[in-house]
């Protein structure tokens, strides 16, 4: 026989059978040792939620397309053109993924009647699906943190969800992030600035790109939301819905900005600010940084006290904000490079017999807190202790403990230090001292 109907056979062998899946263009996976920062950012959140006293709520991915229709505004970018909609192929019912979680928490704030015995301070976590056009800090499936007060008209509360993501920043160790605020009023407010809107509008047809041409009768407060800078300057000219508050609104703003100033808060005023939803009312505000290109707001949110009777509850006002988990994390990676999690100890096994003893011991140790990693492989790929030595120290444990078989047989174990270099201190410790060990090891964290 030839060579080379053998190399052919090996490679037709070697061909993979199935062609190569990957994942949906603008959906990310999150894999270790990146997904050690969302875990590490997750639990501040929950930590700082927790001393704000907001509960955590979850609500399904999944709702019926007439929520964000209803709740969002149908001439908004995300109905529009940004949402994953689908018909249920069992009973045809029109389903989107949720491309954002205040319409769903509200939903389900009023299906379980959640305000009957006073109002609710929510906060969520997970992901969201917009149809855009994925680049730096925006994907399709991205992640929002939110956190939601229902029930409340109060200028505090406002000024508490403000105050709690200043403090999340804080605790971040987050800088260069600014506040920007701006109130929308009432409705009627909206209604008479919205004529003058349009008038004005229409003086400057020439310059409107084709969505504010199409928005100029629907929906002409978004246009002041456009990111298209050959529109700016007619933008920055148009009337401002603040000159059309009347004195409750004013007082309301004025309440919220009081407390900021008190707390040293420092915010700046933007009249264009109009978030991206139909649903806000009165204060509206975002976290910005200059640090992420045009990609900058990391945070927004504001007063919505109409939506829950726009999808069917009871009337009740509300204040919210969301936050992009990636756009954080992003300018995170910048401004504070963490090092990878790293075990406190890897376990070396010179012979694999001796596994049954060892998982018994490493069992006990991470049941009192210690984080073990255990050196594992194929029977015939065990390894020597060098190269379980070397994988020791690339896992970045503080420790190797040794599992020698003759050390275990006078019911000991081998600790090595893995920082002080080559030479790191070795000791014997008998395994019923091994509780104390950790416990001191513990208390060196
Ligand atoms: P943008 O103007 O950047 O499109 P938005 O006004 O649509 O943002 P919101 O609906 O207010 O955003 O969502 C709150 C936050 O969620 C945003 O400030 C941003 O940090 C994040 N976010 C929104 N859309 C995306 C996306 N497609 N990818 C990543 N993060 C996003
Ligand atoms: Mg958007």
């Amino acid at each position: 026989m030839s060579e080379k109907p053998l190399a052919a056979a090996a490679a037709a062998a070697s061909a993979p059978r199935f062609e190569k899946l990957s994942a949906v263009k603008g959906m990310n996976d999150i894999l270790p040792p990146e997904s050690a920062r969302w875990e590490w950012l997750e639990d501040k959140v929950r930590q700082l939620m927790a001393r704000h006293a907001y509960r955590n709520i979850r609500t399904p991915i999944v709702e019926p397309t007439p929520l964000f229709v209803r709740g969002l505004g149908e001439v908004t970018d995300i109905v529009e053109k940004e949402m994953y909609s689908f018909e249920d192929k069992l009973n045809g019912e029109a389903l989107t993924l949720r491309p954002e979680n205040t319409a769903g928490v509200v939903r389900a704030v009023a299906e379980h009647s959640m305000l009957y015995d006073g109002g609710k301070r929510l906060y969520y976590m997970g992901p969201m699906f917009r149809h855009e056009r994925p680049q730096r800090g925006r994907y399709r499936q991205f992640h929002q943190i939110g956190a939601e007060a229902l029930g409340f008209a109060g200028a505090e509360v406002d000024a508490e969800l403000i105050l709690l993501a200043h403090a999340l920043w804080q605790e971040l160790g987050l800088k260069d992030v600014r506040l920007e605020l701006n109130s929308l009023g009432q409705p009627d407010e909206r209604r008479a600035h919205r004529a003058a809107l349009i008038a004005y509008l229409e003086q400057h047809q020439d310059v409107l790109d084709e969505d504010a041409k199409r928005r100029l009768y629907s929906n002409p407060l978004r246009i002041l939301d456009t990111k298209n800078p050959a529109m700016r300057e007619v933008v920055e000219a148009a009337p401002r819905l603040i000159d059309f508050l009347g004195e409750a609104s004013l007082a309301h703003f004025n309440s919220v900005r009081s407390i900021l100033d008190a707390c040293g808060v420092a915010y700046s005023l933007n009249p264009r600010l109009v978030r991206g939803m139909d649903y806000y009312n009165l204060t509206v505000f975002e976290f910005i940084t200059e640090s992420l290109g045009s990609q900058g707001t990391i945070c927004g949110g504001g007063r919505y006290d109409y939506l829950i009777e726009q999808i069917g509850g009871k009337a009740a006002p509300a204040v919210g904000w969301a936050l992009g988990v990636e756009r954080v994390l992003e300018l995170l990676r910048e401004q504070a490079p963490t090092q990878a999690p790293s075990p406190d100890v890897y376990a070396i096994v010179p012979d694999a017999s001796a596994l049954p003893q060892v998982l018994s011991t490493l069992t006990q140790l991470r049941a009192l807190g210690v984080s073990v990693q255990m050196h594992a492989g194929g029977a015939e790929s065990w390894g020597s202790m060098k190269s379980q030595f070397k994988k020791a120290d690339a896992s970045g444990a503080r420790h190797a403990l040794i599992f020698g078989s003759d050390e275990l047989a006078r019911g000991e174990v081998t600790v090595k230090s893995l920082r002080d270099g080559a030479g790191g201190a070795q000791q014997a410790q008998p395994l019923a001292n091994l509780a104390q060990w950790a416990i001191t090891l513990q208390s060196q964290h």
